[in-house]
């Protein structure tokens, strides 16, 4: 039988697209200069920082 079964070896592993920007969290007033994501316009009143959007989603469970 043959074994032509190329699946490729797996995906490259790309870095994060990364945002600059000047926000602030909302939390503990810290500077946000870099997110992981596009925020949303209407929710920059509700930026966290890294540590804050961590311990909230600690804090939050699954
Ligand atoms: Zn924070």
């Amino acid at each position: 039988m043959d074994d032509q079964n190329q699946q490729g070896g797996g995906a490259p592993q790309q870095p994060r697209p990364k945002f600059q920007g000047d926000w602030t969290c909302s939390k503990c007033g810290g500077k946000i200069t870099e997110l992981p994501f596009d925020p949303d316009p209407s929710r920059l009143s509700q930026l966290l920082c890294r540590d804050c959007h961590r311990a909230q989603r600690d804090a939050m469970g699954r």
